[in-house]
């Protein structure tokens, strides 16, 4: 078995380990691969092997893969801050948008969708830890925006998205996520349009026993499935880095 194959299913493993042990259904559980840095040849190598959702944060690299990547049914996920000049090709290329955090944007992405592709699906990132460098949108405005953005046409609004805060331990991971969690179930008493929200998009390598344990629906996985990423900066050509004659 490839390197690949083997990191696949030690992920799917983990994940249908802590779906028995919250009593879920592993089915109910979306593997999103996150395949920011990594080549074009790496995911197909990963699809082969039974991946089909791909997140990506970067719209130029990701409009590079999924144009050269179009031969396979693949659902491209958008994970990334969104700046509001990118939105049109956003919604032209993308089957989801995870990382809404105002009503601008939303409302671009509605009205740039292409008719013939159908609504886009989309969640609400919520900066659950009030961290100034992240971005969200905080609880407080949460239900507002939620009531916005389900009104507009070309969108499906799906849920809601948070990267929490690293934590030292699993409890404290579990805590972020149940918040996450409950901020969905409030949403979804607040109107009819909003009881239908079935998205918790939340859990990374490092913590995603702790979101399938609070309900994430959508996990989104980079490193435990590719390896370490390399770090900005770093030149894969330069081997010689360290000894420079
Ligand atoms: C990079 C990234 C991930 C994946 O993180 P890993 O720790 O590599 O699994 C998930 N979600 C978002 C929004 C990311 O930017």
């Amino acid at each position: 078995m490839t390197n690949m194959a083997c990191n696949i299913n030690r992920v799917r493993q983990r994940l249908a380990d802590a779906a028995r042990a919250a009593d879920r259904s592993p089915a109910a559980i979306t593997l999103v691969a996150v395949s920011k840095t990594r080549s074009a040849a790496c995911i197909r190598e990963a699809f082969a092997a039974g991946l089909h959702d791909y997140g990506e944060n970067y719209l130029q690299e990701a409009l590079e893969k999924i144009a050269e990547l179009a031969d396979l049914d693949i659902r491209w996920h958008f994970i990334g801050p969104i700046q509001s000049n990118k939105t049109r090709a956003i919604a032209e290329h993308f089957h989801w948008v995870h990382t809404i955090d105002r009503l601008k944007v939303a409302e671009r992405l509605s009205a740039q969708r292409p008719a013939h592709l159908g609504p886009i699906d989309v969640c609400i990132q919520v900066n659950i830890d009030a961290e100034d460098s992240k971005s969200g949108v905080s609880p407080a405005a949460l239900p507002a925006l939620a009531e916005a953005v389900v009104a507009l046409p070309n969108l499906r609004f799906r849920g809601l998205m948070t990267i929490p805060a690293p934590a030292a331990n699993s409890e404290t991971q579990r805590t972020s996520f149940f918040y996450l969690a409950q901020l969905l179930a409030n949403l979804r008493t607040l109107s009819p349009a909003l009881a239908s929200l079935d998205t918790l998009s939340m859990g990374m390598s490092d913590d995603l026993e702790a979101a399938v344990l609070e309900g994430a629906t959508l996990v989104r996985v980079g490193t435990a499935l590719f390896g370490a990423r390399p770090k900005p900066g770093d030149n894969p050509h330069n081997t010689n880095a360290e000894n420079p004659s």
